[in-house]
């Protein structure tokens, strides 16, 4: 076992719980964090429990006396585009408020090293395909507007205060656990890959696809989407990196890839073998209609190998869990 704990904040969520497995695999000690709002206890498998919400500083203070903290890994945000143009408040309260919290609270306990889950969305509309990170950053939602004033706070405490962190900006995550321990489930669901499997498997009339008229060949949006233990895996390479002195950064997450999402249904109706209805529809607010990241500087730094670098490899264990989930 390595010395000092992992907090993981959100680890009873999708990524959170995949980031635990993967440090727990490691030898990592880990305490899960979490308030259980989107979050699922039975998700957390490995390492300590620690029922604590982000907005109770008491909490906070609790866990970091009850535990010898080394490092905090922060997954617990609200990540859906539309809610955020429709609720932006609940998005700056959770998402940048409560993280505050968290930063105050490591600082009273001079917990230096942090680990930021971002978003390919900070970038809003690409001037330029694959984004790196030095692309300009405009973000055209509240959810990626609440990732950026928190990278820029990051950046300044960085600078006065030593923290070490850095900034993981994810493209869009999808897939779960090859194992099938853990995988994707929130409630409401919102995310694309595990609508349209709903789809599929019946428990949804159809997936809507959310505009056809966009500047791409076939008109609907474009992403790159990651397999979630690859990003998983990202996650412990960036803390490593901090360990060893690695200086704070930014780093894209994403396979640099684009599919469109007609292109995602095609290949979920290959995948599953199942009829999918679809129906076009209107366009969601602050959706981009192109994001596709490159993560070389990923790889070059961290030394990160993404292993489900197919789209149909990362909808095969989706579909597998969603199986699992609906028997
Ligand atoms: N999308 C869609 N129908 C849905 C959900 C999503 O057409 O029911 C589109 C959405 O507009 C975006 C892409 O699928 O272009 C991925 O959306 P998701 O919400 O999964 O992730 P985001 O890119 O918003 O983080």
């Amino acid at each position: 076992m390595k010395k000092g704990v992992i907090l993981i904040v959100g680890g009873a969520g999708y990524i959170g719980s995949h980031a635990n497995k993967a440090l727990s695999k490691k030898g990592y000690k880990t305490v899960v964090f979490d308030n259980l709002s989107r979050g699922h206890k039975e998700f957390v498998k490995w390492g300590k429990f620690f029922k604590g919400d982000l907005a109770n500083k008491k909490q906070l203070e609790a866990c970091f006396k009850k535990y010898p903290i080394k490092a905090v890994m922060h997954f617990s945000a609200f990540a859906y585009v539309g809610e955020s143009v429709e609720e932006p408040a609940k998005y700056y309260i959770n998402n940048v408020a409560n993280t505050l919290n968290l930063l105050e609270v490591m600082r009273a306990h001079n917990v230096k090293h942090f680990i930021f889950s971002s978003t390919g969305a900070i970038y809003g509309e690409p001037v330029k395909i694959p984004i790196n990170e030095k692309h300009p950053q405009n973000p055209i939602n509240p959810y990626g507007r609440t990732k950026k004033v928190i990278e820029d706070i990051l950046e300044d405490y960085s600078n006065a205060y030593g923290l070490k962190y850095t900034a993981l900006r994810y493209f869009n995550v999808a897939g779960c656990d090859p194992d099938y321990e853990i995988g994707e489930m929130h409630n409401p669901e919102m995310h694309l890959i595990p609508l349209i499997l709903d789809a599929a498997i019946g428990k949804r009339k159809n997936i809507k696809i959310f505009g056809t008229d966009d500047k791409t060949p076939d008109g609907s949006c474009i992403r790159d989407y990651i397999h979630v233990s690859d990003l998983a895996d990202a996650h412990i390479k960036a803390l490593e990196y901090l360990f060893k002195g690695g200086k704070s950064d930014c780093f894209n997450l994403g396979n640099g890839k684009g599919f469109s999402v007609k292109e995602v249904i095609e290949m979920a109706k290959k995948i599953t073998g199942r009829k999918i209805r679809v129906i076009e529809t209107k366009r969601r607010a602050g959706d981009p209609a192109v994001l596709i990241g490159t993560s070389a500087k990923a790889k070059k730094i961290l030394g990160w190998k993404p292993q489900f670098n197919r789209l149909s490899s990362i909808l095969e264990t989706a579909w597998n869990w969603h199986i699992k989930m609906c028997k």
